[in-house]
């Protein structure tokens, strides 16, 4: 396992993630989105508008996901 933060992801907060892969801290930082934002959390929105769009435009989206992917085989296993 390995564990991926809130900001590592592009969000405010030092939230940790832990995951088997980098998908499965991206759909947690995704959940994680949702929920701080429909709490009422203002922080959390732009991040949350962000990963909207990516869902929406894959493609663009591809460096991202790129990034993230390194980002995540680079990290310690825990
Ligand atoms: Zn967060």
């Amino acid at each position: 396992m390995k564990t991926m933060t809130c900001r590592q992801l592009g969000g405010p907060c030092d939230l940790g993630h832990q995951g088997e892969t980098a998908d499965d801290v991206i759909n947690a930082q995704d959940r994680h989105l949702k929920e701080a934002v429909k709490a009422g959390d203002e922080t959390h929105v732009p991040a949350r508008e962000d990963m909207k769009g990516r869902w929406k435009h894959p493609v663009k989206s591809m460096g991202w996901y790129r990034d993230m992917k390194k980002a995540f085989a680079e990290l310690p296993e825990d």
